[in-house]
């Protein structure tokens, strides 16, 4: 058993000062005392936040933030992004995405996420066949994670389609594609693979063009119990109208009506959706996924936030492809994108926590995320596992922040140096802004970097 001391602590009824918390070997909290002395407690000095879950990634797509920031064509968009994406998917090794994964956890560590959730599509060989082990790159990404110290959800993806209506894959797509027998040959693997506490497992369908209804169905027949369902669900105006193209419904309606979506789903990107989309959203308790700083980077759309919140749904926040990894960033421009349609200030926020911004959207995100990765985390109390950020006590900006200025000073007036300690199940994974195998990560990820990109 673990006995720390936190001198401010936002737990799950408020702030506190002078806080004993004990936590077993499992990194789950037993015991949490307010107003105590700190003897015999490591003694925590900054403001202890819980710490967020990040509720999509693709890792391997860190390798190219950055490099499709060219103008070439007039009309470049999404669709021309993902040429750039399956170029650099074709050659990558399975000791590459570990390499890659490992890079980018500790940076999502060092961003205040303490947890992600794995969208994970590259399964076979570069040509296109299942690895003697057909987990190997699934594995890889667990070791990875295991290694820096995060905590994950993997999704194994199922992606069998180039399009609507069952269309063949394309060439470039060999890496991702998977029957139904495969997934859920893969999926019975990694149930026996994960044995950690930090770690879990869940189902994906990458989008309704790359799976057909008889697929769903199946999959959520076969494999029983209360896993996360991940889905990308309409990101793109253009998968919206060859949905109604090809189904005669929006994507969001079409999936409602195929399968009983309920809080065990995230619907990542639901960028576009009318009026009754956002209801059934709310209603059903699922996780709206949103990936503000990707969605900006290819130009996806907005997602009509303010409507959504007034139904009281859920949220979290991911960060997808990785042209960002900050949860400052991410947060600060959910808000941002609602002021700049609306031309107004302060959108995003909720009576319950007094109309503070900071405080509503970093509170809903943790509830979101933790829901949406199917993990007993975001927030800090007693039965909750302890993970969490410890902010710098001695920032001119936090050191005199008020209980209610605290998260909104770091969101919109600070960045991820503020960020100085972080735990992952009560384990102490980053020290004063480093890692300990910064250098040997580093190292390694730059060489996958010159051998993939030149
Ligand atoms: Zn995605």
């Amino acid at each position: 058993m673990k006995v720390l001391f936190a001198k401010k602590i936002l737990l799950a009824s408020g702030w506190h000062e002078n806080v004993r918390i004990e936590v077993n070997s499992e990194g789950i909290i037993t015991s949490i005392q307010a107003n105590e002395v700190s003897f015999g407690a490591s003694m925590i000095d900054g403001p202890v936040i819980p710490g967020m879950p990040n509720l999509h990634s693709h890792s391997f797509q860190r390798l190219m933030a950055g490099l499709s920031e060219v103008a070439g064509n007039p009309n470049d968009s999404f669709w021309t992004w993902r040429e750039i994406m399956y170029r650099l998917v074709q050659h990558i090794t399975p000791d590459q995405m570990y390499d890659t994964a490992r890079y980018l956890f500790v940076e999502m560590l060092k961003a205040g996420y303490t947890s992600v959730a794995e969208f994970h599509y590259v399964h076979n060989t570069a040509h296109g066949q299942q690895y003697h082990d057909q987990a190997e790159i699934s594995k890889a990404l667990l070791r990875a994670a295991a290694d820096v110290g995060i905590s994950i959800t993997l999704l194994p993806v199922l992606y069998t389609y180039s399009g609507f209506n069952q269309a063949a894959p394309l060439k470039h797509q060999k890496r991702f594609i998977l029957n139904t027998e495969q997934y859920l040959n893969l999926f019975e693997d990694l149930k026996q693979s994960i044995h950690r506490p930090t770690q879990n497992l869940g189902l994906c369908f990458h989008s309704l063009r790359a799976v057909s209804q008889d697929q769903i169905d199946t999959v959520l027949n076969t494999v029983k119990g209360d896993h996360p369902i991940h889905i990308h669900i309409s990101e793109q105006q253009k998968e919206v109208d060859q949905c109604i193209d090809f189904i005669g419904q929006r994507p969001i309606e079409y999936l409602y009506d195929i399968a009983d979506v309920n809080q065990q789903w995230s619907l990542i990107h639901a960028t576009h959706c009318n009026a009754n989309e956002i209801q059934l959203m709310a209603k059903s308790g699922a996780v709206a996924g949103l990936c503000i700083t990707t969605e900006a980077n290819l130009g996806d759309g907005i997602f009509p936030m303010t409507d959504y919140l007034q139904l009281n749904g859920n949220f979290g926040i991911g960060s997808d492809s990785h042209v960002s990894v900050s949860v400052a960033e991410e947060l600060r421009w959910l808000e941002y994108t609602q002021r700049l349609r609306d031309q107004r200030r302060n959108r995003v926020h909720q009576t319950q926590y007094n109309h503070n911004i900071g405080e509503t959207i970093y509170q809903k995100s943790l509830l979101g995320g933790a829901q949406s990765l199917g993990q007993n985390i975001g927030r800090l109390e007693v039965g909750a596992r302890a993970d969490f950020l410890v902010l710098n006590a001695y920032d001119p900006f936090i050191a005199t922040a008020s209980d209610t200025d605290l998260i909104n000073r770091w969101i919109f007036g600070r960045d991820d140096s503020v960020i100085q300690d972080v735990f992952v199940a009560g384990e102490q994974v980053v020290f004063k802004r480093h890692h300990q195998d910064d250098d040997a990560i580093r190292e390694k990820f730059t060489a996958v970097i010159r051998s993939i990109i030149q």
